[in-house]
């Protein structure tokens, strides 16, 4: 047997039993030696035994024996256990913020705001407070379908409560006439194109990798098209604004995705409206017209920057740096909005603060 390793496992007892002040654990010694010297995994079948040995050498000794032989043969590990450790507490820096920063954090207002949107809008804030800037609240209600009229009033309560420092509001929904006219812009590029294929067809030329007849009519017939969705001359889904991608992207989601569309029902609480933007539009032309420099948002919209991308290049805007952290579940803690919604409709929940929701104001209850 290795005396290397036995004399490390045996330095790593006395550690483990320094610092907890009782006999060593075998596995947590074990763990230590492995983590600190891979070279020995490949060996872990003949560990197990050797490290029983040791421990058992290391239990046999009294507190004050044990401190003084670590002090003798292994001052650093000692020195490890004593140490109070000068960790950098500070995040890391963004790319080209140094003369300040523009940034946003954009609930859709659906519900009130739980802890993924915490997240969200904590890192945000703490740049904007390290670097100096806009701290942008764009309230993304595009969607008719997932406003609820009571959700303005409780996001903005939430934000207070969280304390941010926001320095503009931004409702998407005052904004129709901006997102229309940077549409039309968009055809008159041939960046975009009315589609009046049944979503079906259309899905199935999409997997093809297939472009649909619409996409290449000409601009005047499209910009024709264009005016007659505002007109309300088009029902719900018979009608929708593609931004002209990769046919042979390897994600089918990025080909051809919807800009515009129409929705009957329900009827949206602040606007009068028919014609709604999809929200990579939106965001992609607010987030150049707000002049956002940095975007922090989670893994699940990495797909998004992907579509909002080819609107920048269309317009030839210069991007926001993104940035994407990964996802987070609390296990036992409802974050998805309409499952709370469902819970609360059918009794199992008592209300957006009932304890097992993960909504700020059940945190504040
Ligand atoms: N409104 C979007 C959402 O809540 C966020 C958009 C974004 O961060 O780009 O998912």
């Amino acid at each position: 047997m290795d005396a290397d390793l036995e004399h490390l496992l045996f330095i790593y007892a006395l550690q483990n039993a320094v610092k907890h002040n009782s006999a060593p654990k075998s596995g947590a010694v074990i763990g230590t030696v492995l983590g600190k010297h891979p070279e020995f995994r490949s060996r872990v079948r003949e560990i197990g035994p050797l490290a029983g040995k040791v421990v058992a050498k290391v239990a046999a000794m009294d507190g004050p024996e044990r401190k003084s032989l670590l002090a003798e043969i292994a001052p650093e590990l000692l020195d490890e256990l004593t140490e109070t450790r000068e960790h950098s507490r500070e995040l890391p820096a963004l790319l080209g913020a140094e003369n300040g920063v523009v940034m946003r954090f954009a609930p859709n207002p659906s519900g009130p705001l739980h802890l993924g949107h915490a997240r969200a809008s904590i890192l945000n804030d703490y740049y904007v407070r390290r670097y100096g800037g806009r701290y942008v609240l764009r309230i993304e209600d595009t969607d008719p379908r997932r406003v609820d009229p009571e959700a303005y009033e409780m996001v903005l309560e939430d934000i207070e409560w969280m304390g941010l420092g926001i320095t503009d509001i931004v409702y998407q929904s005052d904004r129709l006439d901006v997102y229309y006219d940077w549409c039309r812009k968009l055809i008159e590029l041939g960046g975009a194109y009315v589609c009046v294929c049944e979503a079906e067809r259309f899905r199935d030329l999409k997997l093809k990798k297939k472009a649909c007849p619409c996409r290449d009519r000409p601009v005047e017939e499209n910009l024709e098209l264009w005016q007659r969705m505002l007109d309300g001359e088009f029902y719900e889904g018979d009608a929708t604004v593609r931004v002209k991608t990769d046919l042979d992207h390897p994600d089918p989601a990025m080909r051809d995705y919807s800009a515009m569309r129409i929705v009957n029902t329900p009827i949206h609480p602040r606007v009068d409206a028919t014609v709604f933007p999809l929200m990579n539009f939106s965001v992609a032309v607010d987030d150049h017209l707000l002049g956002i420099t940095h975007v922090i948002r989670g893994k699940d919209h990495i797909a998004n920057t992907g579509r909002q991308r080819y609107i920048f290049d269309y317009f030839g805007w210069k991007p926001p740096v993104y940035y994407h952290y990964g996802r987070m579940g609390i296990s036992g803690v409802v974050l998805s909005t309409s499952s709370m919604r469902e819970g609360i409709r059918s009794g199992v929940y008592t209300g957006w603060d009932d304890v097992h929701l993960g909504t700020l104001r059940a945190i504040a209850r």
